[in-house]
């Protein structure tokens, strides 16, 4: 599908951001649409903060099928969508809208995105011990996801105990009642030889200080030869925290796949089709200069 061949029926999909320049979705969402032979096309939409309401309902207005959302409009674009999941309720944010007869629904795919590679690892995760590093948006999907592999032992790790405590509070009316406990960096040490996963959500590591770890090369040799390790960071790739696991023995995982499982979900929600997850992962890579 190139853009001479749009027409009066041609879809519009697309994400709301700001900034949205930097977006790795376009490329992957429109190679994958091209791929399924819809007629389609998925656009970026810089909306400043305060234009948020009026830009839902002009999407609306326009015609748009559905879209995206980034930061930082992920938690409060939720009162402008006539429904929102159960999931997306209980992390907190929507990523993912969709037009309904009724008027927008949402969800939260990165929540499904997240666990996707997990799902195909061989580990008990009833009795598992998940450690995460970090108290902000992304954890709340991680948190989510964890409960949603059946994960009972779930440690979350900060920076400050009042932030801790919000967060553990903030799930309090949640469903998903997650079995949360927290502690600070200064007692991660101890909670490491009994841990299965241990995933980064905090941005420490990303550009420019890429040398960065949340953890030191001791902590992570504390961790079993079996535990594996998750950077939610996709760009470097990889970073020093996952550099540091692989010299360790563990297995690996970044936050390319969870970004194109997150998309591929929300394409599956749009299109109703099986989305073209290999191709969206090597748009992905192409567009990090993995390839
Ligand atoms: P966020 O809401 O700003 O949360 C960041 C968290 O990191 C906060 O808890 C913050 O602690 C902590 N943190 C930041 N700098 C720190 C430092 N120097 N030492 C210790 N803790 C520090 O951001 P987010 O939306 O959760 O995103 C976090 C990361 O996940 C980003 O790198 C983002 O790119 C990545 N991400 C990836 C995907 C994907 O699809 N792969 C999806 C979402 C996010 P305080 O609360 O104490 O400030």
């Amino acid at each position: 599908m190139t853009r001479s061949s749009f027409t009066g029926a041609t879809q519009v999909l697309g994400i709301i951001g700001y900034p949205i320049e930097h977006s790795l979705s376009p490329p992957m969402q429109n190679a994958a649409l091209e791929q399924l032979g819809v007629d389609g096309v998925y656009v970026p939409f810089a909306v400043e903060p305060p234009m948020l309401e009026t830009a839902i309902a002009g999407l609306w207005s326009l015609g748009i099928q559905g879209f995206n959302v980034t930061i930082p409009h992920k938690q409060t674009v939720m009162p402008y969508l006539a429904s929102v999941t159960e999931m997306s309720q209980a992390v907190g944010a929507v990523n993912t809208v969709w037009r309904t007869d009724h008027g927008w629904a949402g969800t939260n795919t990165d929540v499904t995105g997240f666990i996707a590679p997990l799902q195909h690892c061989d580990r008990d995760w009833s009795t598992a011990r998940v450690v995460i590093l970090g108290n902000g948006g992304a954890a709340r999907a991680v948190v989510a996801g964890c409960v949603t592999l059946g994960c009972s032992d779930l440690w979350l790790v900060g920076r400050s105990a009042d932030k801790l405590q919000t967060f553990v509070q903030s799930w309090q009316a949640s469903p998903l009642k997650p079995p949360l406990h927290t502690c600070l960096y200064s007692e991660l040490t101890t909670l490491l030889p009994d841990t299965t996963l241990l995933v980064n959500t905090t941005p420490i590591g990303m550009h420019p200080h890429v040398d960065a770890s949340p953890v030191t090369a001791q902590q992570m040799d504390l961790l079993p030869v079996s535990a594996i390790a998750y950077d939610l960071i996709y760009t470097p790739s990889p970073t020093q925290f996952l550099r540091l696991a692989v010299q360790r023995g563990l297995q690996t995982f970044d936050g390319t796949e969870m970004l194109v499982q997150q998309g591929a979900a929300a394409l599956q929600i749009w299109t109703h089709q099986k989305p073209p997850v290999d191709l969206m992962r090597q748009t992905l890579q192409a567009q990090l200069g993995l390839t």
